[in-house]
């Protein structure tokens, strides 16, 4: 049998970190927001473990939707140039709105979904970014609730794929140089 984890060099955010950091993003988004009609917008597929663990960690009414986006580049970096391959099936004015996102690289691709759905007229709108890759350029984005400041380094894990795999680890690591390289 292959396990997955085989793959990894170093765990960058542990289960066990994940974990904690969720439950305190969950307060505070349910202070924020616990006389707000909320709504959680899931950034595909990036966002999908984060996403399903954060709004269980908040015990208030509240609506999730998802957007697809494709951001075309390479494997390992993003152009800025978005696709929407799936758009909302809500209508957002009116309503507060929390991006949630796996990870924030160049910022391009929030850049353009915050363009996109401010727009559509909602009440408010904030982003909360799983992970924010430390001294880079995200395009003048500054999300209020972030989970982990991490190196400039291609991860995996946790929703962030390479090639389509490795989403479902419970960690978010850095895959071995090898396997980048084939
Ligand atoms: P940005 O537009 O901020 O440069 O990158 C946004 C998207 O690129 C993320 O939502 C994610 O899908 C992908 N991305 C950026 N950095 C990484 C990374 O280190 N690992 C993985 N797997 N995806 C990344």
């Amino acid at each position: 049998m292959r396990d997955i984890k085989d793959d990894v060099d170093n765990i960058i955010v542990s289960e066990e970190e994940i974990t904690k950091k969720v439950s305190e993003l969950g307060r505070i988004l349910t202070e924020d927001y616990k006389d707000k009609q909320l709504l959680c917008i899931g950034v595909l597929k990036g966002a999908l473990m984060f996403i399903a663990d954060l709004v269980r960690a908040i015990p208030l009414p509240l609506q999730v939707d998802f957007m697809a986006v494709s951001s075309y580049g390479s494997a390992t970096r993003s152009s800025g140039i978005v696709r929407i391959l799936k758009d909302l099936d809500e209508d957002i004015s009116g309503k507060h709105i929390l991006i949630v996102e796996d990870i924030l690289d160049t910022g391009l691709t929030l850049n353009y979904l915050i363009k996109n759905l401010k727009s559509r007229q909602p009440a408010s709108l904030e982003i909360c970014s799983l992970l924010v890759k430390k001294d880079k350029q995200t395009s003048g984005i500054d999300p209020k609730y972030v989970g982990f400041t991490i190196p400039d380094m291609f991860v995996v894990g946790y929703g962030l794929d390479y090639d389509e795999n490795y989403r479902n680890l419970k960690f978010v690591g850095e895959l071995k140089k090898e396997i980048l390289g084939s």
